[in-house]
């Protein structure tokens, strides 16, 4: 008798053990997280990046220090542009992936209101062109099936909409068409560009064989990640630094935004489970979306003092006008992945931000 797995099935990370695995964008802040998870799972890793300048080279290379010392034959890095489609074509050819998470991406929305360009030749031309890529690589398979695909996305596709209700939050169902930023907009145009894909790539199949399933594409919304390795350019890092120097904390607006802050290793697990996860069989004539969140808001002003408490330093706030580009507040609703995944974030705010605290400190020994 055939069953199809039911929702609360853990998955089967076992999986993971003989997998091929390119993570795009692989040494970055989640990126490299997610490279030293796959490798304790028994991966064979490729990451692929171009250090971009965003932020600098020294700090993506220590991010990849424990995939390099401790797993020299499964682990391999690969310094190429995304946009560079036949270097990218080539690299995966050779490598033959079973499974994708392309995380890479020009990450911040500030910084995409003075440069929205740059934005979108990356995140949705980069995006495109692995795209052809992966297209490239179903027709050296004999099935037409190449590799499954992950595609880290974002909570801010969801816009500035508020709800009467504090306590709901976004859906994956809810309209994504009112972006506040250039790089919101780019990760919703990606995501489009990821639809189409598996959209073609469906029909291909069913041409070679039409009762073969469709090979899986997941979205993932990631809701605001930190912890250790934190992108130094998100506020809590920036924050960090301040307070430690003893300088004034810019804090935007009155501090009552709020953000679903959401800890690394929770989205990775996440990102474990999606590149493992089973759709059924008609389910997976659809991208499946899901949101990656912690689910609990925190106030900025809660983050500065649950920052300053764990750092052991006062913070000195300095107020600011809002900035053009930020949303007021972000909660994710997470009974989707709970219910496909068997996911939950497990590390609360302050937990998480002590570890995050430790790793800085560690940075000075
Ligand atoms: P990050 O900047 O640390 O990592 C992105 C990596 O992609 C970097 O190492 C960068 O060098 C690489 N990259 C950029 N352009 C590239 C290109 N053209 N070719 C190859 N590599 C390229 O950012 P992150 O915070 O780790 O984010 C990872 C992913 O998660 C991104 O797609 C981001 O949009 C998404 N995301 C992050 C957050 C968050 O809070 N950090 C929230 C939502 C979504």
């Amino acid at each position: 008798l055939l069953t199809s797995p039911s929702p609360t099935d853990e998955p089967d990370l076992g999986r993971l053990s003989s997998a091929r695995v390119v993570v795009t964008g692989g040494a970055g802040f989640i990126g490299s997280r997610l490279v030293d998870r796959l490798l304790e799972l028994g991966a064979d890793v490729l990451a692929l990046d171009n250090f971009d300048p965003f932020y600098p080279r020294t700090v993506k290379q220590a991010n990849l220090q424990l995939a390099r010392s401790r797993h020299v034959t499964r682990f391999r890095l690969i310094e190429a542009d995304l946009r560079d489609g036949a270097a990218l074509e080539r690299h995966l050819r050779e490598f033959r992936p079973d499974l994708v998470a392309h995380l890479a991406a020009k990450a911040g929305v500030r910084p995409s209101l003075e440069s929205p360009a740059d934005y979108f030749d990356t995140n949705v031309v980069g995006t495109i062109r692995l795209l052809d890529a992966l297209k490239h690589l179903d027709t050296l398979e004999e099935s037409g099936r190449g590799p499954r695909l992950v595609f880290a996305s974002s909570s801010s596709v969801y816009g500035d909409r508020r709800h009467d209700d504090p306590h709901q939050g976004f859906v994956e169902t809810d309209p994504i068409d009112r972006p506040v930023s250039p790089y919101a907009a780019s990760k919703a145009s990606a995501e489009l560009a990821v639809r189409a894909f598996h959209h073609a790539r469906t029909l291909r199949l069913r041409q070679i064989n039409p009762d073969a399933p469709p090979i899986p594409t997941i979205i993932l919304r990631f809701f605001t990640a930190f912890g250790p390795r934190n992108r130094p350019d998100l506020a809590l890092a920036k924050f960090a630094r301040l307070i430690r120097e003893g300088r004034p904390v810019p804090m935007f607006g009155d501090g009552s935004t709020e953000r679903d802050y959401t800890y690394v290793d929770d989205l990775v697990d996440g990102v474990v489970r999606a590149l493992v996860f089973e759709p059924s069989p008609q389910s997976s004539q659809e991208v499946e979306v899901f949101n990656l969140g912690h689910s609990e808001p925190v106030r900025l002003s809660t983050m500065i003092d649950t920052l300053a408490a764990a750092l052991g330093r006062p913070a000195r706030i300095e107020r600011l006008p809002e900035q053009p580009g930020d949303v007021g507040r972000t909660r994710a609703d997470i009974r989707r992945a709970r219910s496909l995944l068997g996911w939950s974030p497990v590390t609360s705010f302050e937990e998480g931000v002590t570890h995050f605290v430790e790793w800085l400190k560690s940075l000075d020994a």
